[in-house]
């Protein structure tokens, strides 16, 4: 039986890698999708490095990939705040690193920075690793004074090799609490990336598989972006937290990895 899914969405870490290295069968089931010729692409809340990087891991781990298919969020904030002001020239004061700042570089804005007395029209907060109290004091100054707040996305953590580190997130919470002021969160569990994915790819949402390996990102989702979702479990989800789950929470299917997902999808259950 071949698939009825035209278009699968996959998440980067926990179900195609874990840091470095590759997770068993995902190589494999790529493979299977282009034989079939299913559309995939990578939506990833990550913000640290362009397209280009995460298109050239996949590379070398035997997954075709251009970076056209690899959806981040920080080029997923590029694409809202263009789509936000079309017209104008805007000003952006960024908290985020060079691999950010180089996504949102097309844009037509100034970049402003933390000495800066002119108010910014965006306040936008991806990671950076050398933030400082000066930076916070003018992120906090702008937000009081009327900035749009934007998180690229709102993970509290960031897994790396070796455990965890604070997470944009983290950041968002600070002046969040400084501010008063409500974020707009760009990044999963927002569906605006799927929507970008599925506007890339032109395929219609019923035909559409989101695949992840967290709950209140991935399955979250996809559940609002009214696409199917699976969970796979090579990640940071338990079977019983994913079997737990309810409402916009809870995916269509719950699979151990990638390889059993295909065998579920070639006899029709999604
Ligand atoms: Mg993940």
């Amino acid at each position: 039986m071949e698939p009825s899914i035209e278009l699968v969405a996959l998440d980067l870490d926990g179900v195609i890698y874990r840091g470095d290295k590759s997770i068993p069968g995902a190589a494999w089931f790529v493979e299977r999708l282009i034989e079939h010729n299913i559309k995939y692409i990578f939506v990833t809340n990550s913000t640290l490095h362009p397209r280009r990087f995460y298109a050239e891991k996949l590379n070398i781990l035997g997954i075709p990939a251009e970076e056209d298919i690899v959806i981040t969020a920080a080029y997923a904030t590029y694409r809202y705040l263009l789509q936000k002001e079309r017209l104008r020239h805007f000003s952006v004061f960024l908290l985020g690193e060079e691999g950010l700042r180089r996504e949102l570089a097309p844009l037509n804005c100034d970049f402003l920075n933390e000495r800066e007395s002119r108010r910014a029209d965006y306040v936008v907060v991806g990671l950076d690793r050398k933030i400082s109290y000066e930076k916070l004091c003018k992120a906090t100054r702008d937000l009081l004074d009327g900035a749009k707040f934007i998180g690229v996305n709102n993970d509290n953590l960031w897994p790396v090799e070796d455990g965890y580190m604070p997470g944009v997130g983290a950041f968002v919470a600070a002046l969040k609490a400084a501010s008063g002021r409500r974020p707009y969160i760009v990044g999963k569990p927002n569906p605006f990336m799927l929507r970008l994915a599925m506007e890339k790819a032109d395929v219609e949402r019923d035909k559409v598989l989101m695949v992840g390996d967290k709950l209140d990102s991935d399955v979250l989702m996809g559940n609002r972006a009214k696409v199917k979702t699976a969970l796979v479990l090579t990640g940071v989800t338990s079977f019983e937290e994913a079997a737990s789950a309810s409402g916009l929470l809870k995916p269509n299917l719950i699979v151990e990895d990638l390889p059993t997902l295909w065998r579920a999808m070639e006899r029709g259950l999604l």
